[in-house]
């Protein structure tokens, strides 16, 4: 039997609940975030920014002008709470009522917390394709244990998608961070949340992405390649928001939390054996998933982003990322069931991860 989300929309009905943010697009965009964050009403804004965004970060201070409270360069991955705090008393004492997150998801993370407890309005200038951006989601990390929660206080208000500043995101990361996207548009299709406006989103968020890691791989540096990825990073986000997460996000957490593995290269390990388990109970959204990815026939949707992902350079195999075969039996006894289109035992998940672990095609 079908779920409702895999019937041809929208007969079964559906709730979907659009978030509020403003986006603005294009490349150049980065000399406009100064009057975006005026429009705010904004009195004092800091500048989050990662290593890799300083030339950015230096272009968005001069600009701000009085409005410029300061800057933050002190960003690590998964938000330690450490830097959170330093953080916070940094825009307490400054006075912000705004933050500037200019990198990835760890500057987009490191702006949520402060947004979270500190207050004021999130600003988001994107330079990888994770997608946190699009939403209300923040997580933190204490003694080694990542908490998240979902706050609209930590959505930001207006994103800048400047094509430009991803231009020289190397290859590997460019890939891995991919298919961090990619995985939010395949489970946003089939999520108990998941709806049609969610669906259409996330298959042209899948069709943007596969578009664009193709194209970069043959011209890393080309601007209509990286505009589809960061428009594809997007869609995605936005998919996420309002699908959330089902059994993969749930599996790369465990995997990620646990035992340390790259976030967004553990995506393109497990995703294509998550869709492989799958595939069959979910045919209509798997079909048009498949159709955005090119290729005609829907079973070979799993075995489609397996290559992607090999073509691309980015590890298919937990092996290679690290993980233990002893961890793969662990990790399956450890996973709380969760609600996906074919019934989570332990069983299914040890077969999911065996696979991921040797990096078999599906
Ligand atoms: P990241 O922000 O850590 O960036 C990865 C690396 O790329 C860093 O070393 C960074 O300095 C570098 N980099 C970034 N932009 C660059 C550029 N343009 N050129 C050269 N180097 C550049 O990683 P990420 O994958 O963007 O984000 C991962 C984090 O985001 C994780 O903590 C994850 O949990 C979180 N995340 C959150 C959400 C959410 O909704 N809250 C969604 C997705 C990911």
């Amino acid at each position: 039997m079908p779920r409702p989300v895999d019937a041809a929309p929208p007969g079964a009905g559906f709730v979907h609940t659009f978030l509020p943010g403003r986006v603005v697009f294009g490349a150049g965009t980065l000399a406009q975030v100064a009057a975006e964050v005026e429009a705010l009403g904004v009195r004092r804004a800091l500048v989050v920014a990662t290593n890799s965004a300083r030339a950015a970060a230096d272009v968005v201070e001069a600009q701000l002008g009085d409005l410029f409270a300061g800057r933050i360069d002190g960003v690590a991955q998964h938000v330690p709470t450490e830097v959170a705090d330093q953080a916070r008393t940094t825009a307490r004492e400054t006075d912000a009522d705004a933050v500037i997150a200019i990198g990835g998801g760890s500057a987009i993370g490191l702006a949520k917390a402060i947004a979270l407890t500190a207050g004021g309005a999130v600003v988001a200038v994107p330079t990888t394709y994770a997608g946190s951006e699009m939403t209300p989601v923040w997580g933190e990390t204490t003694a080694g244990r990542k908490s998240t929660g979902t706050d609209l206080r930590v959505l930001p208000q207006v994103v800048v998608y400047d094509p430009m500043l991803s231009r020289g995101l190397p290859l590997k990361v460019t890939a891995a961070s991919v298919a961090n996207a990619i995985a939010h548009c395949v489970e946003a299709v089939w999520t108990p949340k998941a709806d049609p406006i969610t669906e259409l989103t996330a298959v042209e968020g899948l069709r943007a992405l596969s578009t664009g890691l193709r194209d970069v791989l043959l011209a890393p540096d080309d601007l209509d390649a990286r505009s589809n990825l960061l428009y594809g990073a997007c869609l995605a986000g936005s998919a996420l928001a309002t699908a959330g997460t089902g059994l993969h996000h749930k599996l790369c957490h465990l995997l990620g939390g646990t035992y340390n593995l790259p976030h967004a290269e553990t995506h393109a390990a497990v995703l294509p054996q998550v869709v492989r388990a799958n595939a069959a109970a979910v045919p209509q959204a798997t079909a048009r998933l498949a159709a955005a990815l090119g290729t005609e026939e829907p079973s070979g949707l799993a075995a489609q982003l397996f290559d992607l992902y090999q073509a691309a350079g980015v590890a298919t195999s937990l092996r290679d990322l690290g993980l233990t075969e002893a961890q793969v039996a662990e990790a399956a006894a450890a996973f709380k069931p969760t609600d996906n289109p074919v019934p989570v035992t332990e069983d299914l998940v040890r077969e999911i991860l065996t696979r991921a672990w040797s990096g078999t095609r599906p």
